[in-house]
Order: C-alpha cells, then sequence, then structure tokens
C-alpha cells in the first residue's frame, strides 16, 4: 500500500469524496516541495485502477505497479521548466489516448505552476471535455499561478507541513536510528521529502563540511578566504542546501544564546559548536550573518552571477 505520510484528514477526505462516487476527472494537488504530493497523487491512482473491492488494496496487480511506478496507464509528466502552448498540445494528445491496458488511465502533471497562461489557457480547453476514461492529477507548489478557470474545473487536495514527531515516527519505521531521526526530523521543518533527503549519505557530509566552513567564516580569517571561496563554488549545485544548513546553525546559536538550552537547539549533535560560537558572537553579529546569507540566498534564487554573490557575500561578512 502507498504510505502518504502524516496527511491522514487529505487522504480520508479523498476517500470519503471517492466512496460517495463524487470523485472529479481533475485534481490539483498543492503543498511545498516535498510534502508529498507525488506520493499522495499515486495514491489516488492507486484507488483509481485497483481491481479490489477495498480500494486501494495494496496488493493488485494494478496496485502495486502503481506504487512500483511501471503501471502503463499512470503517465507521469515532469517538465523543467515553464511549459508553453506547443507543450501543452503534445500533453493533451497523451490525455486523449486510449488506456494501454484496462478502461482508465492517469495522468499525473508535475510542476502545473509552471505552465504559462497562454499554456494554461490552451489546456482549459482539455479540462472542459476531458476524455472520460481519464483523470488529471496536476501538482503544484504554488496554486496561485493557476488561472481561477482551471481551478474551478478541479477538486483541489492541500498538503501541509507535518508535526516534527510524525516525521520522526516515520522515520523510526523505516529503521533509521532514533538519534539521527530526531536530528534530521528537526531540521526537516515539517515537510518529510526534506528528511528523506538527509538521509542520504551525501548530505550528511555536506552538512559536516559546511558546518565546519561556517566556524572558520565567523573566524574572519583572510587566509580563508580562497579556500571559503572555493567551498561554496564545489557545491555550487547544492547552494540552497548549504544556506539552509547554516541559517538554521545561526539560528541554533541564537536561541542558545539566549537562552542557554540545548534542548532548544534542532542541530543536536553540533551542540559543542553551538555553545563555542555562542560565545563569541554577539546577537547584533548573529542578526548580521543571518541577513547577510538571506540576501544572498535570494540573490542567487533570482539567478544574480553566481560568483559575484559568493565573493560579495565573504567581503560583507569580514565586515561584520
Ligand atoms: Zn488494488
Amino acid at each position: 500500500m502507498i504510505k502518504v505520510v502524516g496527511q491522514d484528514a487529505q487522504i480520508e477526505l479523498f476517500l470519503k469524496t471517492a466512496d460517495k462516487g463524487m470523485l472529479a476527472h481533475s485534481f490539483i494537488i498543492t503543498g511545498p516541495d516535498g510534502v508529498g504530493k507525488s506520493v499522495f497523487a499515486r495514491f489516488m491512482a492507486s484507488y483509481i485502477l485497483c481491481t479490489s473491492k477495498n480500494k486501494p488494496c495494496g496488493v493488485c496487480s494494478n496496485c502495486i505497479r502503481v506504487k512500483n511506478k511501471n503501471h502503463p496507464d499512470v503517465i507521469e509528466i515532469a517538465p523543467k521548466n515553464s511549459i508553453g502552448v506547443d507543450d501543452i498540445r503534445g500533453l493533451s494528445e497523451k490525455i486523449n489516448t486510449k488506456p494501454y491496458e484496462g478502461d482508465r488511465k492517469v495522468v499525473i502533471i508535475k510542476g502545473a505552476d509552471f505552465i504559462t497562461i497562454q499554456g494554461q489557457n490552451a489546456f482549459l480547453k482539455t479540462l472542459e471535455e476531458p476524455p472520460l476514461d481519464t483523470t488529471i492529477i496536476m501538482l503544484a507548489e504554488n496554486i496561485n499561478l493557476i488561472l481561477d478557470t482551471i481551478k474551478s474545473r478541479c477538486q483541489i487536495y492541500k498538503l501541509n507541513r507535518i508535526p516534527i514527531e510524525k516525521v520522526k515516527n516515520y522515520l523510526i519505521s523505516i529503521n533509521v536510528e532514533e538519534k539521527k531521526a530526531e536530528l534530521f526530523s528537526n531540521l526537516s521543518d515539517g515537510i518529510i521529502g526534506n528528511a528523506l533527503k538527509m538521509l542520504d549519505n551525501r548530505y550528511q557530509i555536506l552538512r559536516d563540511e559546511t558546518c565546519s566552513v561556517f566556524t572558520k567564516m565567523v573566524q574572519f580569517n583572510p587566509l580563508d578566504f580562497m579556500m571559503i571561496e572555493d567551498f561554496f563554488t564545489a557545491n555550487k549545485d547544492n547552494i540552497e542546501a548549504v544556506f539552509d544548513i547554516i541559517i538554521s546553525l545561526i539560528r541554533d546559536i541564537s536561541v542558545f544564546k539566549n537562552t542557554l538550552k540545548e534542548t532548544h537547539c534542532l542541530n543536536i549533535d553540533k551542540i559543542d559548536l553551538i555553545r563555542n560560537l555562542s560565545e563569541v558572537l554577539s546577537n547584533e553579529k548573529l542578526n548580521r550573518l543571518l541577513e547577510i546569507i538571506l540576501n544572498t540566498k535570494g540573490n542567487i534564487d533570482k539567478n544574480a552571477n553566481f560568483q559575484m554573490a559568493i565573493t560579495s557575500l565573504l567581503l560583507s561578512m569580514q565586515e561584520v
């Protein structure tokens, strides 16, 4: 059975609607990145294609193949950037083909909020007269980018962040050791996908490296400048993760400095580092550091020149 962690209320709403025979032909699932939109969509697909009486049974051939992502009548479309009118034509053709096996198919469109306005208007025709054998599920982080005319033709499921405790319990249920489960759920921001990414050994190495580079950054030794710059350049593809690690460290140092309570810290395995830095960094400096990091992160998000943004970050930090 496909497990949608922590989204019980939305699952229940879906099942109730389905049992009453009131499912729409088109859906939007919205919520932050990593919250479980794709898993929720596959749960729905499993329900729709399941051949048992108690849907989704999790054991029939359809349920198993939906779970393993190899059912020919579940089509996933994941565009990289924006989706224009031409892409929508191709998409509509796919939607209008007959199912391969059974009498229904499910089309999952990831990143539906990347469809341009013109694209959405073109897609509207397909949504107004969808083939009866097809369910369309659109996934969107930012539902505000989707036209009202599209939204009004869809049933909408909104997935929210979940309590840290639920993330932790889930990690333990998949055999993550308790200490790590506590740490990663602390850092997950209530998003299961974040916690799962942290299980990757490469993330853990990146986090350790970022912590030691951050320690060097706040010591402001000009001799370290090149080394720190090289670290950022080498991790350009993971820069968001690097900044998030630094932001959560600054947060912990601030919290510890003002409460002296380890239990209020998220990075529970870095308490020594947090304590040491809380002694040398003033509140004012911490605020300034946070501001510089957030600024740089924002500039890079807005496609500023990466190298210049990093150099300017390091120069600003030396002036703190
Ligand atoms: Zn089934």
